[in-house]
């Protein structure tokens, strides 16, 4: 196969249509291959070709690598002092959950019968459900009430 410029110029049209290289090779009465390596030759690589080139492009495993989270639940120890800077990135794991009974004082200080709540307190809070209300009454209402 003699590649004229006439050749040249119907494998550049053909190439341009977008034709399979197997059709243009059919067209111009050459093999597949040799349409392909002229077409190369020529720079004409860059059609916009609708074939996808499904490549083994996901060999990297990221899963594993994600999966691997620092077991921090496990390394809870009270070793404050020996705390690093770096770990102050992250806090320390929340303690296990105490439970924190109220201590609203009942009775009169100072008598054998005087004792707190003992109720289980609300989180955060140093009092029961019944006596936070009370500790936290807003001071607006109290005016109010005085007034
Ligand atoms: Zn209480």
């Amino acid at each position: 196969m003699e590649w004229t410029e006439e050749a040249i110029d119907r494998l550049r049209a053909f190439w341009d249509e977008g034709l399979p290289t197997a059709e243009i090779g059919r067209r111009l009465g050459i093999s597949k291959n040799a349409v392909v390596g002229k077409a190369h030759r020529l720079d004409l690589s860059a059609r916009p070709s609708p074939i996808p080139t499904v490549e083994g492009r996901q060999s990297g495993q990221p899963s594993r690598a994600e999966r691997r989270r620092p077991a921090r639940a496990s390394a809870t120890s009270p070793a404050r002092a020996a705390a690093s800077p770096g770990s102050l990135l992250l806090p320390a794991a929340p303690p296990p959950q105490r439970v924190i009974t109220c201590s609203w004082p009942l009775g009169d200080p100072g008598k054998p019968d005087f004792h707190f709540c003992d109720a289980t307190a609300l989180p955060s809070k140093p009092y029961c459900a019944a006596h936070a209300e009370r500790a936290y009454v807003r001071v607006r209402d109290k005016r109010e009430e005085a007034a």
